[in-house]
């Protein structure tokens, strides 16, 4: 949060944070074989080495989101996603770091090698597990579990959004932004183009687009939706945009109210495939790619979807880039420690399926 808080020096003392992250994260350049369309300035920002032992976006959001639940007094935090989910697992993990607990309600997604990994790693701390059939069965899962734990502990649980996208949370990519500013300043990078990046509960992409507004920079951000539509959208995430702007106005009045620069709404669509989590040819086709010319580790859920966008552009005479940066939103530190040893079936039974039943096809690790 340093970048944000040496232009607003008097946010420092009004948004509390934990530290996990180590900021900032690397750039490094991309250097892409002509055939693939390289020859143009390429960079990724390593949000995939943001902290250790578990990195990814979700660390900057949880920064802010866990420092307040202590603030607030909560004992317990509740949060919610799908059963492979990387926000939950990053929130188990790093609660139990800030010293609280943790509650996740879980849905059914598509099978994963990463999905097993994930729920594997859950059982490396003291976060406590539920899986629902639907949305619905979570809303009422969630009213019980709020209700089990406050008659348990005395204190309500905390609620954090999926994904941690509330605009507290958003607000750890507005400084993610000028965290960017800083580097371009520095050398470590020309003010790039585009920004490509993964668009999912849309407070990577929201507080990108804001900080890239407040911090002057003139790159567009290039949103790639890789969730249903009425999850990921321009409307949601220019309301998540203003919603940030207007907190970190009254927390500080030099900071800009904004609305969105329209140049940020241009939402990239077709890269979504079937639904959330069903891996695609293009994206998988880009994870490969990273993994053999970059050595970087991408996945079939997110980041090889954004990647394959940003892959088509460079291809395509009317969208090439003239620089671009992509924002590598996926852990990748060594799951290893996390996961040696564990045993699925001392998962809560209705996780038990991921291990038993076969992976996607396209899925390439198991
Ligand atoms: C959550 C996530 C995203 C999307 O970020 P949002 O802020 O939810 O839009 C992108 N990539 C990975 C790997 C994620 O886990």
């Amino acid at each position: 949060m340093e970048a944000l808080f040496r232009r607003f020096p008097s946010l420092r003392e009004r948004l509390p944070r934990v530290v996990l992250a180590d900021l900032p994260t690397p750039v490094t350049a991309l250097d892409l074989p002509s055939r693939l369309g390289g020859g143009i300035p390429l960079f990724v920002k390593r949000d995939d080495l943001s902290a250790a032992p578990y990195g990814g976006n979700k660390v900057r959001k949880l920064e802010l989101l866990l420092a307040a639940a202590r603030r607030d007094g909560a004992a317990e935090v509740m949060t919610f996603g799908v059963a492979g989910s990387n926000h939950a697992l990053a929130t188990a993990l790093y609660a139990e770091r800030a010293g609280l607990r943790s509650i996740s309600i879980l849905t059914p997604q598509r099978n994963a090698g990463y999905v097993r990994r994930n729920l594997l790693a859950h059982l490396s701390c003291n976060g406590e597990l539920h899986h629902y059939a639907d949305e619905r069965a979570a809303a009422t899962g969630a009213a019980w579990q709020r209700l089990r734990h406050r008659r348990a502990t005395g204190l309500t649980p905390l609620r954090i959004p999926g994904g941690g996208s509330s605009a507290l949370g958003t607000v750890g990519f507005v400084n993610a932004a000028f965290e960017l500013r800083e580097q371009i300043e520095a050398g470590v990078l020309p003010e790039p183009e585009r920004l490509y990046v993964a668009l999912g509960t849309m407070g990577t992409a929201a507080g990108l687009a804001l900080g890239l507004q407040a911090a002057g920079l003139r790159t567009r951000l290039v949103p790639v939706r890789v969730v249903r539509e009425s999850i990921g959208n321009v409307e949601g995430m220019a309301a998540l945009f203003r919603r940030t702007s207007a907190l970190l106005h009254r927390l500080d009045p030099g900071f800009p109210l904004l609305d969105m620069d329209p140049r940020h709404a241009r939402i990239r669509h077709e890269q979504f495939g079937e639904k959330y989590a069903a891996f695609t040819e293009a994206g998988m086709q880009a994870v490969r790619l990273m993994d053999e010319v970059a050595g970087l580790a991408l996945e079939g859920t997110y980041t090889g979807k954004a990647m394959a966008a940003l892959l088509a552009d460079l291809q395509a005479a009317d969208r090439r880039p003239a620089s671009a940066l992509f924002w590598l939103t996926y852990n990748g530190r060594d799951m290893s420690p996390l996961i040696a040893g564990r045993d699925y079936r001392r998962l809560p039974a209705a996780f038990h399926a991921y291990f038993e039943r076969p992976l996607q096809p396209l899925d390439i690790v198991a």
